[in-house]
């Protein structure tokens, strides 16, 4: 039985979707004006995990991520760059999919954009405004937040509260501090679309709104979003959302802990942040997602490279795994020993972990036990049927791959980062045995060595020749 920390409830609960078999998930997406950095990918990584292990649960799951198209960060880039602000935001949208491609992210069903969906916010604002939830101060509307009764429900705060401890932008056109805009009049030069309350363009939190109820309906399963999103941005989705549609809005809010540095949030406005390209450069996407895993989704996790050199250890240990796998089902061996290995108990520890509110940390101890027990087994015997490898294959394509995305089977079948194919390096295997029957021992040992300076150790035993990737 799935169970999920519910921020709303500030409890753990039975994970019962509105509408089984069909799960409806929102996560809050990037505002496109930079590379999103290692704290974003976090967020963005952990809301994969959560989607796949519902879809390995057997749950249909529509997964939607908005991407904040305009926005005063894109107008501000777009004035430095001197381009137009859409410019900006195609530039760092395909950005965007680049690096979620190379983070294993799957892709949503879903990317609506803010600019794409200005009707549906207009509407959502009339609505808002004919019920008494918004006022229009020239040109500028803003939700009135005294109207809202539960303001402050999901941060576990009142009004009183909120007001005296955040930062608010104090702006004398709003009834109270925490009245917050949907619509933006536009400013001299900047873009703009046109509305019964004149040229503007949508506040932030309205989009999220229209979108996912667009997209999900007024009432769905799950909503995500990093820590930092709790108040004021979905505070107020809730604000919105429940007005204008005049039933609950989101069944489970799930919020992911920050990316620190020397316990500070990793953000764009402190400087203290890495982009995930730059990250790629240096480590496997399946070392950072292991990274991600090891440490309980809702807490802080801090961030380094000595951490992430850790976690390529691990990454490659289970890399190397799965070289030998691939290795072994192909020669599709019909002789020597079946070892008996009892998967069943490892998926049953594995679904456990990631019931309890999705543990992926104990959900990656299962993985890495199971990894030392394979290996253990390959070691101990000789020979080893292919139905062997092939069960565990299957285990571990479901879980480690298809759930954590900790180990990659297709990329196994390559050697990182020299585009070298397996199938290559057993050509000149068998080009050095070739040499060896022809007393050529100078060849064979120039293939030997030459290999190694290449990261491939070649080991003779009477079996033949196998070879591991050393780093
Ligand atoms: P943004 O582009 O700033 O709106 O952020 C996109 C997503 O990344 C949101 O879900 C944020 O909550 C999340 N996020 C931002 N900074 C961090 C961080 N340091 N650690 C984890 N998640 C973060
Ligand atoms: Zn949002």
């Amino acid at each position: 039985m799935l169970t999920i920390y519910n921020t709303l409830t500030k409890k753990k609960e039975k994970f019962e979707p509105i509408n089984p078999p069909d799960v409806k998930m929102y996560t809050c997406g990037p505002t496109v004006y930079d590379y999103f950095h290692i704290g974003n990918a976090r967020s963005f990584v952990m809301a994969d995990m959560v989607r796949r292990y519902l879809e390995f649960k057997g749950y249909n799951v529509t997964f939607v991520m908005n991407l904040t198209d305009v926005d005063d960060k894109i107008i501000k880039k777009s004035r430095e760059e001197q381009l137009n602000f859409n410019e900006v935001s195609k530039k760092y949208i395909k950005a965007f999919f680049e690096d979620i491609k190379k983070l294993k992210i799957k892709k949503a069903d879903i990317y609506p954009k803010a600019t794409e969906n200005i009707n549906d916010i207009i509407k959502m604002i009339e609505i808002l405004e004919e019920k008494g939830f918004a006022y229009n101060v020239d040109g500028n509307v803003f939700y009135d937040v005294a109207k809202f009764k539960e303001y402050g429900k999901l941060s576990g705060k009142n009004i009183d509260e909120l007001v005296s401890g955040s930062r608010i932008e104090i702006n004398e056109e709003k009834k109270n501090p925490l009245d917050f805009a949907l619509w933006k009049k536009a400013k001299e030069g900047e873009p703009y679309w046109e509305s019964k309350w004149g040229k503007g363009r949508p506040g932030w939190h309205i989009e999220c709104s229209a979108m996912s109820c667009k997209h999900l309906g007024g009432y769905f399963d799950i909503h995500a979003g990093g820590n930092d999103l709790i108040f004021p941005h979905h505070e107020n989705e809730i604000a919105q959302s429940v007005a204008a549609n005049d039933k609950p809005f989101v069944k489970y809010w799930l919020h992911f802990g920050f990316l620190n540095i020397e316990d500070e949030k990793m953000s764009k406005s402190l400087g203290n942040f890495f982009t995930t390209r730059e990250v790629l450069k240096k480590y496997s996407a399946e070392a950072i997602r292991l990274f991600f895993a090891q440490a309980y989704y809702r807490g802080p996790l801090n961030f380094s490279y000595e951490l992430l050199d850790a976690a390529e250890r691990g990454a490659s240990k289970l890399k190397n795994l799965a070289e030998i796998i691939n290795r072994e089902i192909k020669k599709n061996r019909t002789d020597g020993n079946l070892p008996a290995i009892n998967i069943s108990i490892f998926e049953e520890k594995f679904t456990a972990a990631m019931d309890d509110d999705f543990n992926t940390a104990q959900g990656v101890a299962v993985i890495f036990d199971f990894a030392k027990e394979v290996n253990r087994l390959i070691a101990e015997n000789e020979k080893i049927k292919a139905d062997f490898y092939l069960n565990v294959k299957n285990f571990l394509e479901r879980t480690a791959a298809g759930v954590l995305g900790i180990i990659d089977f297709e990329a196994a079948k390559t050697v990182a980062g020299e585009g070298l194919s397996s199938d290559l390096i057993e050509l000149l295997i068998e080009i050095r045995l070739n040499a060896k029957k022809n007393k050529n021992f100078a060849l064979a040992d120039e293939i030997r060595n030459k290999l190694k300076k290449l990261g491939v150790e070649l080991r003779d035993s009477k079996e033949g020749t196998t070879y591991k990737m050393v780093k």
